[in-house]
This record gives structure tokens, sequence and C-alpha cells, in this order.
């Protein structure tokens, strides 16, 4: 691992270099796989989430995550040795353990979820997943129990898979940042679901040198865009998260990826802008160290900066979508903390527009094999 320098919320920064650079810390978790509720508004992605780790080995900067593990999970990962979870992303990744009774009344649980209650347009997909990667490498300092855990983790989420197939009705939404998932035994398990699942790809943008920076673990930007057109042409139905669009990402990359993405085939085409969460401006700053790029984070130095930022996104993007002949499968993610929030008051210059534009974005519904908007509409 290289070294990093890091700028912690409660370490000081030699404090941080120090627990950054000590091995990864990959262990068994001490709550099992389990289905759960997720809470996507205005995402339109699933309602549904299936986790397999604590932590993810990517540790990709910008990351969003450890804003809940630092949250909830504090206590619970001192255990672990994890002294700062949001300072230390990347560095742990604990594995649930499978307990067919616990996974199995999960299940049930969310395959008899009353449909009224689950959000706009999430298809009762269970995702794979959403606050980790369920793919990414699992890293141990010993070879021999790194090769235990790993079998063990994807022994696991097979299983997992196959009892929500052949006990459930539910669709799964998988995305991930590793080709790992193309290993021909998840290739097969994922076909065998039919129509009731997807397969994607978060893909920001397709300058390597850009995303190695922000992402520096994930398989490498065109690495994914050939496993997306791998995945198509096994028969599964994609989708593509061109997401977080950087700050440094072009409006020239822009239309490269959304052109090469339209071309793979992707149904649908979520976009959404970088958001502030917990300490990852800090950590991108830290993660660029070294690379000869200098991020562009004056995007957020205020909060207007950051409003402006957003929509200067979003609206290039569905500038770009139609230039591209993609924009019937465009999903934009517009935040609605950031552009309802008094600093969007002070920036945007026509609020009633603004309004009527988020609620277009918010009320769409992402496509999914088979089935037609309204069918889909719960
Ligand atoms: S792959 Fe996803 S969950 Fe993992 S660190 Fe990167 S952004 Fe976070």
């Amino acid at each position: 691992m290289k070294t990093e320098t890091l700028v912690c919320s409660t370490l000081s920064a030699p404090e941080a270099t120090v627990l950054m650079n000590r091995a990864p810390i990959c262990d068994m978790w001490n709550h099992p796989l389990a289905i759960s509720i997720t809470r996507f508004k205005h995402k339109s992605l699933a309602d549904f989430t299936l986790n397999n780790h604590v932590g993810c080995s990517h540790g990709c900067p910008a990351c969003y995550v450890p804003e809940v593990s630092a949250r909830k999970l504090r206590r619970f990962l001192a255990r672990y040795a994890v002294v700062d979870p949001d300072c230390e992303w990347g560095r742990y990744q604990l594995l649930r353990p499978f307990r067919a009774k616990e996974f199995l009344a999960s299940l049930k649980a969310a395959k008899y979820y009353p449909a009224e209650k689950l959000l706009h347009g999430g298809h009762r997909a269970v995702m794979v997943s959403t606050t980790t990667d369920a793919f990414a490498p699992v890293c141990h300092p010993d070879r021999t129990r790194q090769a235990e855990l790993l079998a063990y983790r994807d022994a696991t989420l097979t299983q997992a898979l196959e009892l929500i197939r052949d006990r459930s009705d539910l669709n799964v939404r998988v995305l991930t940042r590793s080709n790992y998932a193309m290993r021909p035994g998840f290739v097969e398990l994922f076909r065998s679901f039919g129509q009731r699942l997807m397969f994607g790809t978060s893909l920001p943008c397709l300058n390597h040198e850009l995303v190695r920076a922000y992402e520096p673990r994930a398989t490498p930007p065109r690495a994914r865009l050939e496993m997306l057109a791998q995945a198509r042409a096994a028969g599964l139905a994609t989708f593509v998260a061109v997401a977080p669009v950087y700050p440094d990402v072009t409006d020239d990359e822009l239309r490269e990826v959304m052109t090469a993405v339209g071309d793979a085939g992707g149904m649908t085409i979520f976009l959404e802008p970088l958001h502030v969460r917990a300490g990852n401006i800090e950590r991108i700053r830290a993660g660029f160290a070294g690379t000869g790029i200098t991020p562009k984070l004056d995007a957020f130095k205020s909060a207007g900066e950051t409003v402006l930022y957003a929509m200067r996104v979003l609206k290039g993007a569905e500038r770009i979508a139609i230039e591209t002949g993609v924009a019937d499968r465009l999903h934009l993610w517009p935040d609605q903390e950031l552009l309802e929030s008094a600093a969007a008051r002070k920036v945007i210059p026509d609020w009633d527009a603004h309004t009527a534009w988020l609620h277009r974005c918010w009320g769409r519904i992402s496509e999914w094999p088979g089935s037609s908007p309204a069918e889909v509409a719960t």
C-alpha cells in the first residue's frame, strides 16, 4: 500500500497517517447477512439492500458511506481496532456471516413488505450493494486466511442470491466498480434470474488518470466499460451510474462517457454530481497527494459554489444527453438537501422553474426489462 497522508476530523495528520499505513483489517463481522429496507428517495434504484461487508477495500476517497460507518458503527468497529471509521475508510472490511435462519427471515420480510409503504420506483429490487462493493477484493495480510475469507465471501453471496431467486419474486440490481463480478460463476448466477436482474457499474468518466486518483483500487474505467459489454453479451440487462461526476470532469469527458455507455446499451444512465459527505473532501485532498493532479475542490468552498457546480453538472448532462442521443435514458439524481437549501435559493435565478425541474427529475422511474413505467410506478 502506498504511504498516505490524511487529515481527519478526530485525529491529527501524523496520527491519521500512522493509522492508514497499518495493515488492512479483514475479519468476520458480528451481525449476519440480511436484506434490509433502503430509503433511496428520488433515485428509482431499489427498495431493499444486501451488503455483504462492513467497509470496502476499494476505499475511494470520495465515498459517502463512511458517514454511516462513522455515525452508527463507531462503537462496534472499535472492537476491530478501527479508531476513526471515516479516516480509515478502505482499511477495514468485515464480512457478514451467513446464517440461513436469519437470512430467510429477512427475505420473507422483504418479500411481504407492503407495496404501499415502498418508495416511488424502487422496482421491488434488492440492491447488491449500497454501503460496500460486494465484489471488491478481500485483503488480509495472511494469504491463506485471505483465500479462505474470499471463498467464504463468494459462497455466502452466491447462497443469498440463490435464495432470493428461488424463494421470492424480488428483483435484484447489482452495482459494482469491480470486474471480479464477471467471473463465470457469478455471470451464470446473474443470468439465471432472467429479467429479474439488472447489472450495472459506476463509471464517472473514461479519463484513466483522473479515475485512478479518485478510485485508486477499483477496476480502471475502460475495463468497467468492457465489463458492461461482457454483461450485455451474456444477455444481462445493464445500467450505468455516471457517478459521481467529479468537478474535474470536462464537458468533453462527459460527452465521451455518455456516448460510450449509450453505445454499450445501458438501459438507464443514472447521473449525479459529487456530494460533500463526512470527511470526503479531506480524503480526496489526501488521496491525490503524489498523483501530480490537483483536484478541483474549489467547487466546494462555499454552499453557493457547491450548488452552482451541481447545477452545471446536471444541466450540462441534460444538454450532452440530447447531443449524444441518450436523453430518453438519462436519469438525474439532484440532491434534495442541497438543491432546496437556503444557499440554493440565493443563487438559483428562477425558483419556480427550478422546483418544477427538480420534481420532474425525482418523478422519473428508471427502466426495468419487461416492464413499462406504469407497471413499476409503486
Ligand atoms: S466502491 Fe463504492 S462503496 Fe466502495 S469505496 Fe468506492 S464508492 Fe465507496
